[in-house]
């Protein structure tokens, strides 16, 4: 997960966004550390990890932040979108109102952030098949409508995290390539 002397090449500012208890901070924790906890307490204190990947042979230094517990409506100050060059939208999918609020989000990070900003839709514990209370294909077609990505992770299994993050930073490096 990194040698501390590479030489960075990019450094991306991604940020999480979403409803308390969705998952944000153990998606997190699994790409940047490869680790999960089931009894996750609030995020106290840390604003962002980071871990450094290789694209196209350019090292890439991902930086990303998490909402530190400020998830209500409109709490999330502007610093916090400010140069982010990404954004991952995440809701539960076996909880129908973290969707439901999805297009509050995303007008508010609409409103913060870079209007180029690469943001990807997120569905995540997908573990919870059983519990699902979101079809695949309402989100699918939301993500389609609204030119975002879509992909249905969990951060328990390790399904799909490492490609959402792929997915948002591979397309920043070719825009700004
Ligand atoms: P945040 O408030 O959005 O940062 O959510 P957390 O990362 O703190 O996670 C909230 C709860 O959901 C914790 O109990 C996590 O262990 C659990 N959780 C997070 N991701 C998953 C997942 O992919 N599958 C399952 N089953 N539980 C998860
Ligand atoms: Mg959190």
């Amino acid at each position: 997960y990194g040698d501390p002397n590479q030489k960075i090449d990019y450094v991306f500012k991604v940020v999480l966004i979403g409803d308390s208890a969705v998952g944000k901070s153990q998606i997190l924790a699994r790409f940047a550390r490869n680790e999960f906890s089931l009894d996750s307490k609030a995020t106290i204190g840390v604003e962002f990890q980071t871990r450094t990947l290789l694209i196209q042979h350019k090292s890439v230094k991902a930086q990303i932040w998490d909402t530190a517990g400020q998830e209500r409506y409109r709490a999330v100050t502007s610093a916090y979108y400010r140069g982010a060059v990404g954004a991952m939208l995440v809701y539960d999918i076996t909880k129908r109102q973290t969707f439901d609020h999805i297009p509050r989000w995303l007008e508010e990070l609409r409103g913060h952030a870079d209007k180029n900003i690469v943001i990807i839709l997120i569905g995540n514990k997908s573990d919870l098949e059983d519990q699902r209370a979101v079809p695949t294909e309402d989100a699918k077609e939301f993500a389609q409508k609204e030119g975002l990505f879509f992909l249905e992770t969990s951060a328990l299994e390790a399904t799909n995290v490492e490609d959402a993050f792929l997915t948002v930073l591979t397309e920043i490096f070719n825009i700004v390539n």
